[in-house]
């Protein structure tokens, strides 16, 4: 029986940056010597749901197109780095946006034996397939359920938002936070983003909601939100604990058999020698 979200927290028994220096990220567009970590703010006073972000990321990342008609209530998945849902709440339709969160201290992170995935200075949690062995950990660690596996792949990727770290090493924004065009998503740094929601919030206390989520669920995250109702009517977890997840994650490792530990290793190592194969195939066909 494989291992579930569910009982890898039940497991866990949940209960509850200073950065390093670095040259990771494009330091020039994002503007300063001194690297912190960056996110995105989403107002969901500002939203209209147009979900021309859910458009912009799948050109970015080369996923398939959205379709036009959706479910008001969706999940990502392997094809789709992004959604935007509708909620009807007590003040009318509200928009959310979703994606990885890309906690301070991600638990998907803390459970990669590999190093895969990865926590960079400027903030992104990102992957790496050429460390991954497909153990899927970071799955069913992750409290926002993120990362997705492509179970129809030959060769599998886990997808997820990557806060477009590509582009924001080219001194680019992320492709959502650039394109939205009801400034609905503002991406700078962290800081910043937490000063700048309790201001709206401050400033217009009829509009919004009193509460900027992701500045302390789970230690933090990168993608924040503001919103006109209380985030339990936005499909948001608002049961999550305070303090970040890895520390539970490592406990849970600690106590993994090492069978558990070794295996995984083993199938990196298939994995390794399969990709090797395949790229000796594609050399000898390209000959
Ligand atoms: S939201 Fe999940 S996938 Fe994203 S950084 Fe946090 S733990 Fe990792
Ligand atoms: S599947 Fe396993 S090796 Fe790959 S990123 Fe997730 S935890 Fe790391
Ligand atoms: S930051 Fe980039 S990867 Fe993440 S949802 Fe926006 S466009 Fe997609």
């Amino acid at each position: 029986m494989g291992l579930t979200r569910r009982g890898f927290f039940k497991t866990l028994g949940v209960a509850g940056a200073t950065l390093a220096i670095g040259s990771e990220a494009g330091a020039g567009r994002l503007g300063s010597t001194t690297i912190e970590y960056y996110g995105i703010l989403h107002d969901g006073t500002r939203c209209k749901g147009c979900r021309g972000c859910e458009f912009d990321c799948a050109e970015a990342h080369g996923l398939p197109e959205p379709v036009k008609k959706v479910p008001d209530i969706r999940k990502t998945d392997e094809t789709r780095n992004t959604v935007i849902n509708t909620y009807k709440t007590s003040r009318g339709e509200v928009f959310i946006k979703r994606q990885c969160m890309h906690c301070n201290e991600p638990a998907c992170v803390a459970a990669c034996l590999t190093k895969a995935m990865h926590k960079t200075v400027v903030g992104p949690v990102t992957w790496d397939g050429d460390k991954c062995m497909g153990c899927r950990y970071c799955m069913v660690s992750c409290p926002w359920d993120m990362p997705k596996f492509e179970y129809h792949s030959a060769n599998p990727r886990i997808q997820k938002c990557d806060m477009c770290y590509s582009r924001l090493k080219t001194g680019e924004q992320p492709a959502c936070a650039f394109n939205c065009p009801n400034d609905a998503l503002l991406y700078g740094k962290r800081r910043d983003l937490i000063r700048e929601a309790h201001r709206r919030i401050f400033e217009k206390p009829g509009l919004y909601h009193d509460h900027v989520y992701g500045e302390h669920e789970a230690g933090g995250t990168g993608w924040l939100y503001v919103a006109p109702v209380p985030f339990e009517q936005l499909g948001m977890n608002t049961t999550l604990q305070q303090a970040s997840y890895p520390a539970l994650t490592k406990g849970f490792l600690y106590s993994v058999p090492t069978i558990f530990v070794l295996v995984p290793a083993l199938l990196l190592g298939i994995q390794q020698a399969t990709k090797n194969d395949a790229n000796n195939g594609e050399e000898e066909e390209d000959e």
